[in-house]
């Protein structure tokens, strides 16, 4: 194979990966997301490669073909033609480094000429330059967000990697004429004491500015990199660890306060990924948040229109269907319905409930997780009554 794509390991080394990193296609909250090359040499501390024991590869490798690993996201249970929101490389890589982006085109290039609608995220904070502009352009029926992360963070051992990269190739992309494709400012993680200053959301007010909208959210600070800040004699950003992201109350109205002073013209700020993706292609949010009404005070009155338009509140049999067609769900049970989210039990982990959620383009929830009004399904850390 030519040095434009990377070495493809062997079935012994795949078989020798942690359980999940075998685990190619994998739900999470903002889509089905195929992950068939592991390995980043950009060093962020907070990378979530730490959770799954793969924060040793440093050096991207497939463990299988592209079009093996098309075959497999198109033949999961979980994907369904048109709907299903995907991501392409973004757990374990990032889909613009040398080597990787000749896959990325490999699997865009798969299901555009399969006809496919689906959204696709692109995450990433690597160099995009005008050649990958006009590929991306060239996908006549997926819709494709570009999500360029950018946090500011100075303190190179925490990102060793400069944000100005991705911010270069933020403004080039939203730059290329007539294009099909939509740019996203991904601003994250947030962390106070480290890039919240008023300095930091001047910036990035402006940076705003040079991509179609914006979402903000904070840092998943998990056990495993919880440990790796300690044993590095890191800064440790909270003194305890959390399940959801942190956002904390007053960060996020300092954000809003700033942002509000920005041009009448700017493109607008979201809290939800999936509520930008959705805005930016002209469509009502895929994850059915309008039911969690604070988070619209935001939006823009079109968006806010097409989701009211779109939100449906599912009855408890449309849910049970839905779920029938998912073995893993076969315990589930609905406990409450109400027009912000249906909560369910009996769900062995997440990925069903993604599922469910995009199926029906409504919040489902984990009752044993329950989500806070004005929480945003964000940790407890940081807001004044975690129990409101
Ligand atoms: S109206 Fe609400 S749910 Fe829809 S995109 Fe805006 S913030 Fe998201």
């Amino acid at each position: 194979m030519s040095a434009r794509y990377v070495t493809l390991l062997s079935a012994e080394a795949v078989a020798a990966l942690p359980e999940r990193a075998r685990d190619v296609v994998e739900y999470r909250k903002s889509g089905l997301s195929l992950n068939h090359v592991q390995g980043c040499p950009l060093g962020c501390a907070y990378c979530i490669r730490h959770t799954y024991g793969l924060w040793d590869a440093r050096r991207p490798r497939a463990l299988m073909p592209d079009a093996d690993a098309v075959e497999q996201l198109v033949g999961h249970r979980y994907f369904q033609p048109h709907d299903t929101p995907l991501q392409i490389f973004n757990r374990a890589t990032d889909p613009f480094l040398p080597g990787v982006r000749e896959h990325l085109f490999a699997v865009l290039n798969d299901l555009d000429g399969r006809e496919l609608t689906n959204h696709v995220l692109v995450i990433t904070r690597a160099q995009v330059d005008a050649g990958d502009c006009e590929r991306l352009n060239a996908l006549r029926h997926l819709k494709v967000t570009l999500l360029f992360t950018y946090s500011g963070i100075d303190d190179r051992r925490i990102e060793p990697h400069p944000s100005h990269t991705a911010v270069r190739s933020m403004r080039l992309a939203t730059a290329h004429a007539s294009r099909r494709y939509r740019t996203i400012f991904y601003w994250r993680p947030l962390v106070p004491g480290l890039n919240d200053t008023t300095a930091h959301l001047a910036r990035a007010a402006v940076l705003s500015r040079w991509a179609d909208a914006t979402v903000f959210t904070g840092l998943f600070y998990r056990n495993e990199i919880a440990d790796y800040y300690r044993t590095n004699g890191l800064p440790e950003p909270y003194a305890e660890t959390a399940r959801r992201k942190i956002v904390p109350e007053t960060l996020e109205g300092r954000i809003l306060a700033r942002f509000a002073r920005r041009p009448s013209d700017a493109p607008p700020l979201f809290r939800k990924t999936s509520c930008a993706v959705s805005y930016v292609h002209g469509v009502a949010d895929y994850n059915g948040h309008y039911g969690i009404n604070e988070l619209c005070d935001i939006c823009p009155g079109a968006q806010l229109d097409r989701c009211a338009g779109a939100h449906r509140v599912p009855s408890a049999l449309q849910l049970q269907e839905a779920a029938a067609a998912i073995p893993e769900a076969a315990d589930m049970r609905v406990t409450e319905i109400t027009a912000r989210a249906a909560q369910v039990e009996g769900l062995p982990s997440e990925q069903p409930r993604y599922y469910l959620q995009h199926r029906l383009a409504f919040q489902i929830h984990d009752a044993a997780h329950p989500h806070r009004r004005r929480r945003h399904g964000r940790a407890e850390i940081g807001w004044e009554n975690p129990n409101d």
